[in-house]
């Protein structure tokens, strides 16, 4: 096999023993050799994470408060995972002694502030782990996003890479010849070179850039759970696991319920069909899942079954609506003008339903979205609904088998669920059934059940 970007996230590298278990999974394969790590997670589930102790460093000097408990904390965090593994002390206090200075520089720009301070959990990480691998016996160097060029926009705590990153990132494959390169997720730098961060949870779509850039025969991608599950373990028991999909169905299972990967990081891998695998750091015998552009059939139409909570819908009823030229342009710019997202919107022959995020909704916006019904549309009936759950059944057999809605509504009404809303996807790779949210947990398990 061709070079493995392996990106390690917060808990991989939350603890001495993790960070050997790393040495241990880099050792397993030479073709590793382009690594992304994130800042030290949660190692006990009272820790805090380091980002977040981070965040609210910056948030006190902003404030003009005195930060020193989170900035104690971050340091404490970085000498109680790298001392034990022998490192010198006066090694790590150098590189956390930039810390320092990121806190003392300008905060006339919050954001940039912001992100300079934050992005430090990555950066430290990446130059104090380079530095124990060369102690370890690899050859390995910190690599630094700005001299590789990873140049993203100057949208602070939401950056995108610009285009020109992948072709100043390939040269990284000359250090991969003869070197680990380690390289710090999350953040890149803008044009006039400042420090910009992805949204949270970024190192992700770092990994896939660079995965991406280098060509890499794989994308890595180790965590703490083994893989992705038939369906959330919060839901079912002990469910399947999921040992490949594809892309595409990875996106309709993380539309609800299912987010191992940041949403932004399928896309660069996906341009040149790199196979992800997501791996568990603690469990290194499950080979994990691998997400890929085209899989085998297998015998299962179906590959998961998510859900997810919180939504609601407006109905509009309208006699002869089907006639009306521009009825649904104006009802979606109702939403848009508003400032809100809708999910999904199905339609009959004289009603339509759009059903949205209720987290959007602010107290007055219900009667300030129906008075525009009234407005723009002028409905002969208007219901809302308040406490929808989306339960979606999600696989790319869906396109070639006859009666699977059959299958899944059957499933449904013999748990006694009642189903709200349908909508079956135009790339039919996904169900989607409206539920009462107190049904959710019935709905999933009768589904899997019945699919798996
Ligand atoms: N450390 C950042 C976060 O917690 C980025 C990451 O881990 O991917 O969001």
């Amino acid at each position: 096999m061709g070079l493995i970007v392996c990106k390690f996230g917060g808990s991989s590298v939350a603890s001495k023993e993790r960070i050997e278990q790393i040495v241990r999974i880099l050792r397993m394969d030479a073709n590793r050799r382009c690594v992304v790590l994130s800042a030290p997670g949660k190692a006990a589930a009272s820790d805090a994470k380091v980002t977040d102790l981070l965040l609210a460093a910056v948030d006190k000097a902003l404030n003009r408060q005195d930060y020193a408990e989170p900035l104690a904390a971050v340091k404490a965090r970085f000498a109680a995972i790298y001392e034990p593994l022998g490192m010198a002390k006066a090694a790590i206090d150098a590189a956390l002694g930039d810390l320092d200075s990121r806190l003392c520089s300008p905060a006339n720009h919050p954001g940039k502030f912001r992100d300079l301070v934050v992005a430090a959990g990555e950066d430290l990480n990446s130059r104090i782990f380079a530095e124990y691998l060369n102690s370890a016996g690899f050859r390995a160097r910190y690599v630094n996003p700005k001299d590789a060029g990873l140049f993203v926009t100057p949208t602070f705590g939401d950056a995108q890479p610009l285009p020109e990153a992948a072709a100043n990132l390939s040269e990284l494959k000359g250090i991969c010849a003869g070197e680990i390169a380690v390289f710090p997720g999350f953040f890149g730098y803008t044009a006039d070179g400042d420090v910009a961060t992805f949204s949270r949870g970024g190192s992700d779509l770092t990994g896939a850039i660079l995965a991406e850039a280098v060509d890499a025969a794989e994308y890595e991608n180790w965590t703490d759970v083994d893989g992705i599950f038939c369906a959330h373990p919060h839901m079912v028991d002990s469910p399947a696991q999921i040992s490949a999909l594809t892309y595409k169905e990875m996106r309709e299972l993380s539309y609800i319920g299912f987010n191992v990967l940041h949403e932004e990081a399928v896309r660069p891998v996906m341009r040149k069909k790199i196979p992800i695998r997501l791996r568990n750091t603690n469990n290194i015998a499950n080979s994990g899942t691998l997400i890929v552009s085209e899989r085998l059939p297998d015998e299962r139409d179906v590959v998961g079954v998510a859900s997810g909570g919180g939504y609601c819908s407006f109905t509009l009823q309208k006699f002869l609506m089907n006639r009306e030229k521009g009825f649904g342009r104006r009802l979606l710019s109702i939403f848009e003008e508003m400032n809100l997202s809708y999910e999904h919107c199905p339609s009959g022959v004289d009603n339509v339903s759009v059903i949205l995020d209720q987290g959007q909704l602010k107290p007055e916006t219900v009667n300030n979205i129906i008075r525009a019904f009234d407005d723009k549309l002028a409905p002969d009936e208007v219901s809302t609904e308040f406490g929808i759950a989306l339960v979606s059944v999600v696989g790319e057999g869906l396109v070639r088998k006859v009666g699977v809605l059959a299958q899944a509504a059957g499933a449904l009404s013999k748990a006694g669920v009642n189903i709200k809303m349908a909508n079956q996807g135009s790339s039919e790779i996904s169900m989607i059934f409206g539920i009462d949210a107190s049904d959710e947990k019935k709905a999933v398990n009768a589904l899997y059940q019945e699919f798996f």
